[in-house]
């Protein structure tokens, strides 16, 4: 327990000194961004080469901007506001992006059944949730393949419940995220939820993106569980309790604000 208590503490002062830098750094990194989108705006005459110094600072600039997004939602300890929210809906706006951003090499299958019962949550974190689990999923594929996602109302009763720490029995959506990719092994398995863990290069990978999902899931009231096996691929289960009697609510009634966050 005691050492428990002292990672808790690392963990929090580990939170605020993040967001201490994540806030600074995001200063500096917005003027950088906008000055180079709008130098490439003013000198339409300019050389090939110039076009790509330029494209290099964007790219980079929003990879800090990105890293600063992340580290700040890590740090903020997941406040969000809460409204309902159907699984549907977020699987299409993270598909709307995917589509236009992954390789055609990979592919996806979904089955969300039309009975799925909705859940409460806030949309941006879990649509980031979302997001950071195919990022994931599509790195652990770079010669391509396969992420299906698929959902089913599940009760969890108190034996299961008490398997998995802080959860409740009740309805829930258990959302499975998998890939046919690399695969873990387990001694990496243990330790992805930890920030800043990541086996992808600097630059790539920050290893925010899985305390980010466990984080959010957690405040939400529910649990994940994951599965991995090396040369196989990754099963991603996340389990966010549902809103009872909440199946049938219209996609178009529902505000999904997926603004970018500051
Ligand atoms: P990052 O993606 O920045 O490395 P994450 O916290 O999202 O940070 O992930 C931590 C690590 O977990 C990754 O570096 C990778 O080694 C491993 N991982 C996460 N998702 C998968 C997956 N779907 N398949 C294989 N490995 C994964």
């Amino acid at each position: 327990l005691e050492e428990q208590c002292f990672r808790t503490q690392r963990l929090e002062s580990l939170g605020t000194l993040a967001g201490g830098i994540a806030h600074d750094l995001n200063n500096i990194l917005t003027p950088i961004l906008a000055a180079s989108q709008l130098l490439q705006l003013k000198f339409p005459q300019d050389t090939e080469r110039y076009y790509q110094l330029m494209a290099i600072i964007e790219n980079n600039a929003k990879r800090g901007a990105d890293l600063v997004k992340q580290v700040l939602s890590f740090a903020r300890g997941f406040k969000g506001e809460r409204t309902i929210i159907l699984i549907k809906h977020l699987i299409s706006e993270m598909l709307l992006i995917a589509k236009q951003t992954f390789p055609k090499s990979i592919e996806f299958a979904i089955a969300i059944p039309d009975n799925l019962l909705a859940v409460s949550g806030d949309v941006t974190q879990l649509h980031q949730v979302l997001m950071n689990l195919v990022v994931n999923a599509r790195d652990a594929m770079p010669d391509g393949g396969k992420i299906e996602i698929f959902a089913e109302n599940r009760l969890i009763d108190e034996a299961y419940a008490q398997m998995n720490l802080d959860a409740q029995a009740g309805h829930y959506i258990e959302l499975t995220v998998a890939d046919n990719g690399m695969g873990m092994p387990p001694e990496i398995l243990d330790r992805i939820f930890e920030p800043f863990f990541t086996t992808k290069d600097i630059g790539i990978g920050t290893g925010l993106g899985l305390s980010t999902v466990l984080g959010i899931i957690k405040s939400h009231g529910g649990f994940i569980n994951v599965s991995s096996k090396v040369g196989k691929g990754t099963k991603f289960k996340l389990f966010l309790p549902a809103v009872e009697g909440c199946p049938a609510i219209k996609t178009e009634n529902l505000a999904v604000p997926l603004g970018e966050g500051e």
